[in-house]
């Protein structure tokens, strides 16, 4: 449950590194409760560990500041980076390099670990930190870049929206975050349109 009071856009995106983008406001700066509750909502950091990096910012702040420039940084060029291949147009190498930058701490090998009586493969990461809250997000940041003009990458057509959304949808052609929410505002809009004309067009 989250205990956050911030509002995290619903989980639409279908591909984590557009909730990512989705979360991160684009008008003011990113609070670091608000991106607490983006990697609680995500499933990136439990509740507990939620509760733990919340701590953090009292007894490191540096270092809370420190990620919190990070993903707001990050965040920024993604979005340039998605706006460019929603164009079709070309992904520059400075929005690059925040991706390349989380990826780098990725770094690590497989072990062998006696666990409970069994041998089990491990990922022994060779470094720690919490730069690794943001690895699976640059990770699937990455993934759709590299997918570039095939990435199935969308912007919701509710132009007061704003949330990117991956369509899976069978025929690709999918128009809205949500159809509940943008796609019926604008059914219900398009209806009284059509409501209003029919009345103007009586004698
Ligand atoms: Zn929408």
């Amino acid at each position: 449950m989250l205990v956050h009071p911030e509002k995290i856009p619903r989980l639409i995106g279908g591909r984590l590194a557009l909730d990512f983008v989705n979360a991160v406001p684009t008008s003011n700066e990113l609070s670091w409760s608000h991106l607490i509750a983006f990697l609680e909502s995500a499933g990136i950091a439990t509740p507990e560990r939620g509760g733990e990096l919340m701590a953090l910012s009292r007894s490191d702040p540096q270092a809370a500041q420190a990620l919190l420039r990070k993903a707001q940084g990050f965040a920024a060029a993604l979005r340039l980076a998605l706006d460019a291949i929603l164009h079709k147009q070309k992904v520059q190498r400075e929005w690059i390099d925040p991706v390349n930058e989380i990826l780098r701490i990725t770094e690590g090998h497989d072990e062998l670990i006696f666990i409970d009586g069994e041998w089990e493969i491990q990922f022994v990461a060779s470094e720690s930190g919490l730069d690794w809250l943001l690895a699976a997000v640059a990770r699937s940041a990455a993934e759709i870049i590299a997918e570039g003009p095939r990435a199935l990458l969308r912007l919701c057509a509710n132009p007061k929206c704003g949330l990117f959304f991956y369509d899976t949808s069978r025929t690709h052609r999918r128009r809205w975050c949500s159809m509940t929410v943008c796609g019926n505002r604008h059914k219900v809009a398009a209806f009284a349109r059509r409501q209003a004309s029919v009345r103007r067009a009586r004698p």
